[in-house]
């Protein structure tokens, strides 16, 4: 089989309610590409990336403009079951770019799994969770808009609760969480995440306050690059800290483990360059004892299928509600038939192959903001 051509399309959808994440800003919609590619057998695979510049200097735009000049002509004319040579043809286009790459890793992954008529997550070490508890996360508001918020998500039937923080004065935050808190009781996990929001003096201070409210997990407190940074706050605080700027490539996943740096990993899967750079990183946090967190962008729907395929072939994940319903906060999605949820957690879909995507044409139109196809 070869690769003879690639569609890419570049998707907006609208947020149901803006997002308000520290340093990120306000996100009112996607920024997502959407790739196709077409090979000389008839398959189609499909593939989807959700840059973030805060993230790894990548944008909907740099993604386009890697993938018609750049990675796109790369890969026509090779086999995508050889998934090993095709990241080898990328990195040797250019270094980084880890969200651009994702896009073709994502749709040689969908291909495989079609040709080999087998869903993606058996091949990535098969079924290890059928199933996987879903969070909801609140982004900053005032204390009281955060509780109402809570209550409503847990009588949908969350189990977890995720805050941002890092936006605001950190006392507003530990007000936010504490309200969080009493508002649903002492049953559901919160998580929180500060996108880089602190230094460590701020982290640290902050973090041994929110010990007070049963938190299970606080992300990203300080600067991406400032692993020692990191491993500081690993150190005095007694909840456990998570990479998820800091964790792009393997390479950093080594990092941080050499530094002690996180005590979990943040999974993106189009982060990390799409799901065979995220199984390398699987395979050295397993080997020494992290956990994962199943993290998300603003991504529609071929990522999240991408992230639950990760997720169902991938043992230690952490116990509370993973972020695999970005679409959730959607007004609208991409694919024909969505990921299944019940109650609190989505469900695997054991009886679809490849990614077990279909793109709906009509939507895909709607919402396109730009198209153009890369061919021999
Ligand atoms: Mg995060």
């Amino acid at each position: 089989m070869k690769i003879n051509a690639l569609k890419v399309t570049a998707v907006n959808i609208p947020l149901l309610k803006p997002y308000h994440i520290a340093v990120l800003g306000t996100v009112e919609s996607t920024q997502s590409v959407i790739v196709e590619m077409h090979t000389d057998e008839g398959l189609i695979g499909i593939g989807e990336s959700d840059p973030a510049l805060m993230f790894t200097g990548e944008s909907q735009q740099t993604v386009m403009t890697m993938l018609q000049h750049h990675l796109g002509p790369a890969v026509l004319g090779m086999e995508p079951r050889q998934i090993e040579n095709i990241h080898a043809r990328m990195a040797a286009v250019t270094v980084g770019n880890p969200f651009a790459k994702a896009a073709i890793d994502l749709a040689c992954h969908d291909l495989i799994g079609k040709s080999f008529n087998a869903p993606v997550y058996q091949l990535l070490g098969g079924l290890v969770n059928e199933r996987i508890p879903v969070m909801w996360s609140l982004g900053s508001d005032t204390p009281e808009n955060n509780a109402a918020d809570a209550v409503a998500k847990v009588e949908e039937g969350y189990g977890t609760i995720g805050l941002k923080l890092g936006l605001l004065d950190p006392k507003e935050d530990v007000d936010r969480v504490a309200a969080v808190r009493k508002a649903i009781g002492d049953d559901i996990h919160i998580r929180c995440d500060a996108n880089q929001g602190w230094n460590v003096g701020t982290a640290v201070s902050t973090i041994q306050e929110l010990e007070n409210y049963g938190v299970a997990m606080v992300e990203q407190p300080v600067p991406k690059h400032d692993l020692a940074g990191m491993a500081e706050v690993v150190r005095a605080v007694n909840i456990p800290i998570g990479a998820d700027e800091s964790l792009s490539s393997p390479q950093d996943a080594l990092d941080i483990i050499n530094a002690k740096a996180a005590d979990f990993f943040s999974i993106k899967t189009t982060k990390h360059g799409g799901l065979s750079p995220s199984k390398k990183i699987a395979s050295m946090v397993q080997t020494t004892g992290g956990k994962f967190f199943i993290n998300s962008m603003i991504e529609m729907g071929v990522s999240v299928m991408s992230g639950l395929h990760f997720a169902a072939s991938t043992p230690r994940l952490f116990e509370i509600g993973h972020a695999l319903n970005s679409v959730r906060r959607l007004k609208d999605d991409i694919l024909k038939e969505p990921a299944h949820y019940e109650g609190g957690e989505i469900v695997v879909p054991q009886d679809r192959i490849g990614l077990g995507v279909e793109l709906d044409e009509d939507k895909m139109e709607r919402y396109q903001v730009g198209h153009f196809w890369v061919k021999e």
